[in-house]
């Protein structure tokens, strides 16, 4: 078998996916096959998919994947130790912006408003392998899925016997074992703030052993109107982009699907909150705010990268 190191790319959940280890191409290019199965489970666009299914259901019971119910069940803990920061079932709200096709608008106040109505976590059930949404519902698991989705890609390659392995969804990164040369691996965070040069250099570096690293920032995904910049991460009060103190926030810990879950509401709920959210989760923040400071849980080893 050919064990070089080895990468494949894929567009997959709305962004672009890297996945590089130390094995054969066959075995990267069935994480990618994986990938496919995970947006044909979890895209809501994607027509048959299980969360198309449950926002289709018009108040209905829906089958649906393992996979599908332990996210769900996640998400719904997430809305209920954020206080509702983190809420899945804004979907309506989420699409009236169009954040990821070239429809983006700014919606109406009474828009927004019509559709948070419901918008209620504690309405979903689930029994057994099933779950229903109130009809009128839609949820929307993309700042949850991908880490999910990293770990279960970890766990194959895992099996498949892989020591060596960097996954990033999107900027959801998953690092299994060391380098070659058994230092860890170092993931640069990239500015939030500047043009697009300069948001493609590190500010930050974090090593990582068998551990995920995950982002969640006001950059990423969003347009300019009018001089103002709208992003993909909605207050669940007004449905309007999350307007504090933080332009982005970054989460190391083991699990890459307590990543993802953590850091959405982190960003939203700002520095403050989010470092108690942070400990009760035993996780590692580093927080860059718009006035340029950074704000870390304490022992986190974050080394600073000169400019220049
Ligand atoms: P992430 O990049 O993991 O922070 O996830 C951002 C994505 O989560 C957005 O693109 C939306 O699909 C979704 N989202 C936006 N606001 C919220 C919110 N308040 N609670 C849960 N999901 C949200
Ligand atoms: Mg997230």
């Amino acid at each position: 078998m050919d064990t070089m190191w080895n990468t494949v790319t894929g567009q997959y959940f709305n962004t672009v996916n890297t996945i590089s280890a130390e094995c054969g191409r066959d075995i990267l290019e069935s994480t990618l096959v994986l990938c496919e199965c995970f947006e044909g489970l979890l895209s809501k666009t994607r027509e048959g998919s299980d969360v198309w299914r449950l926002n289709h259901a018009q108040g209905e019971w829906v089958l649906i994947s393992a996979h599908t119910q332990r996210i769900l069940s996640m998400a719904l803990t997430m809305y209920e130790t954020t206080n509702g920061a983190f809420n899945i079932a804004m979907g309506k709200a989420v699409n009236l912006w169009h954040f990821n096709d070239k429809k983006q608008r700014v919606p109406g106040r009474e828009e927004l408003r019509r559709a948070l109505a419901g918008a209620d976590c504690g309405r979903i059930e689930q029994k057994g392998d099933s779950a229903r949404l109130p009809a009128g519902m839609e949820i929307d698991l993309g700042g949850i899925a991908k880490g999910y989705i990293a770990d279960e890609i970890g766990a194959y390659l895992r099996e498949c016997g892989v020591r060596r392995a960097v996954i990033n969804l999107g900027g959801n990164i998953l690092t299994i074992g060391s380098k070659a040369d058994g230092t860890p691996w170092q993931i640069g965070l990239q500015y939030p703030v500047g043009d697009r040069a300069k948001r493609e250099k590190y500010w930050g570096l974090l090593h990582s052993r068998d551990n995920s690293i995950v982002t969640s920032g006001c950059y990423e995904r969003g347009f300019w109107r009018d001089g103002t910049w709208y992003h993909h991460i909605l207050d669940p009060r007004s449905g309007m982009p999350v307007q504090n103190r933080v332009l982005s926030v970054t989460v190391r810990t083991k699990d890459s699907f307590l990543a993802d879950a953590v850091t959405t509401p982190l960003l939203i709920l700002g520095e403050r909150e989010g470092m108690e959210l942070a400990e009760r989760y035993g996780v590692e923040v580093v927080y860059y705010l718009k006035n340029n400071e950074i704000v870390y849980t304490r022992g986190t080893e974050l080394m600073l990268v000169r400019e220049g």
